[in-house]
């Protein structure tokens, strides 16, 4: 292909969920945005390259740093048209491209939210990402120009392999676009007392929200609860029941009351809080579109699932709904860019050196409003607020369209 000719870009067969979930045994085929036939063997492009070890490699640790410089398997070739869907999931080279896809696919997603490309934060070091798609190891890493996956024993004793889990992969770089983003705490400085928890709760959510461009895991998450997110989430709150495992993690009901210090336990609230905001905003967007026969400008705290109100509610999107579905799904999608957009662009707004809940909540926020959002900005507020993230007098400051600037601004 000469380059003068236009690209729409190159084709990977991606797993939007672990293959084990039901549902999600079959791959989807994905565009990314690398111009077709760019994509060099590994697969390898400018800014990442997988490597296939053919001997048993211990993982990275400080001093054992890539690049890897052992013994190795030939690079996977494209296709002769320069794609990548050519490979079957039963190859073994399948992983490696796999894994690249789903790094391709998760920059394309946030890189289009944040409107820049995102530039590796180990750049000074090294150019590109060394990915290793299986080494045997019980766990998965990402860490300064390195991104590793191991496996997890399922009860039958078969493994699921962390290469064919795009939730793993996007959640690692996920990390890495935060901290290219919010930057590191400059040597000898401390974090700010919720960076660690913010960084582990925002990662699920850049897996939550790519996990959202996937045909199959839009259509499953409506047609399950016939287009009330609401009732998943609820469900999912008492049960853990969804099957994709992003659902799982953000639709919880953690209060910053009940979680201690360990990251992962404290990173639920303002999850939790970001997820109730894109539910809501979906909901809001169905109901001003007529989509649903709801009183207008009127959410329902529909938060308990045998209230009246709850059943109303379910009732106004379960009628007609196979009519609504391709609208409703286009709804989740609108919902879906303008809550992630208004957390991308909180991110220049925050300094990993005193990073707070309460001053991320309100650069999400400010984002919103700056683009004319100050309807979902409210929302956070409210669901911020049921989290103890934020207080009643933050929802006057945003209702007021006011800002509050934080003190190291
Ligand atoms: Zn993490």
């Amino acid at each position: 292909m000469s380059a003068n000719e236009t690209s729409v870009g190159t084709r990977f067969l991606l797993y939007p969920q672990s293959p084990n979930t039901p549902g999600y045994d079959k791959p989807e085929l994905v565009w990314v945005s690398d111009p077709q036939g760019s994509i060099l063997p590994g697969p390898a492009n400018d800014r990442m390259y997988v490597v296939n070890p053919t001997i048993h490699k211990e993982p990275y640790e400080y001093p054992y740093l890539p690049p890897y410089s052992g013994p190795k398997a030939p690079p996977t070739e494209p296709s002769p048209d320069g794609h990548w869907d050519h490979i079957a999931p039963d190859d073994p080279a399948f992983l490696g491209v796999h894994v690249f896809g789903c790094v391709a696919r998760i920059l394309d997603v946030w890189e289009g939210y944040l409107g820049n490309r995102v530039n590796w934060h180990f750049s000074d070091t090294y150019e590109r990402l060394e990915i290793v798609p299986m080494i045997d190891w019980a766990n998965a890493q990402s860490g300064y120009g390195l991104l590793e996956f191991g496996y997890r024993t399922m009860p039958d004793g078969a493994r699921d392999l962390y290469a064919l889990n795009f939730d793993v992969i996007a959640h690692e770089i996920g990390h890495s676009i935060l901290f290219s983003e919010i930057g590191l705490p400059r040597p000898g400085l401390a974090y700010g007392p919720d960076f660690r928890a913010y960084h582990e709760g925002v990662s699920d959510l850049c897996s939550l929200f790519g996990m959202l461009h996937f045909d199959t895991a839009m259509d499953r998450l409506l047609r399950r609860g016939s287009g009330n997110l609401m009732a998943l989430n609820e469900l999912n709150r008492v049960a853990e029941l969804a099957d994709e495992r992003q659902i799982r993690i953000a639709g919880n009901a953690r209060k910053m009351s009940e979680v201690g210090e360990e990251v992962h336990d404290k990173s639920r609230p303002f999850t939790g809080a970001m997820f109730d905001v894109l539910v809501q905003t979906y909901h809001d967007l169905a109901v001003d579109r007529g989509l649903v026969d709801l009183p207008p400008g009127s959410i329902p705290d529909a938060r308990d699932i045998n209230s009246d109100v709850s059943h109303t509610y379910a009732a106004a999107f379960e009628a007609d709904y196979e009519l609504k579905h391709f609208q409703l799904k286009g709804a989740l999608a609108d919902a879906r860019d303008q809550v992630a957009f208004g957390l991308a662009h909180s991110w220049r707004r925050l300094d990993s050196e005193a990073l707070t809940y309460v001053d991320a909540a309100f650069a999400v926020c400010e984002a919103l409003q700056e683009q004319g959002q100050g309807n979902i900005a409210e929302t956070v507020v409210e669901c911020m607020a049921w989290r103890d993230i934020m207080t009643p007098y933050d929802m006057h400051m945003v209702g007021r369209g006011l800002s509050r600037t934080p003190a190291w601004f």
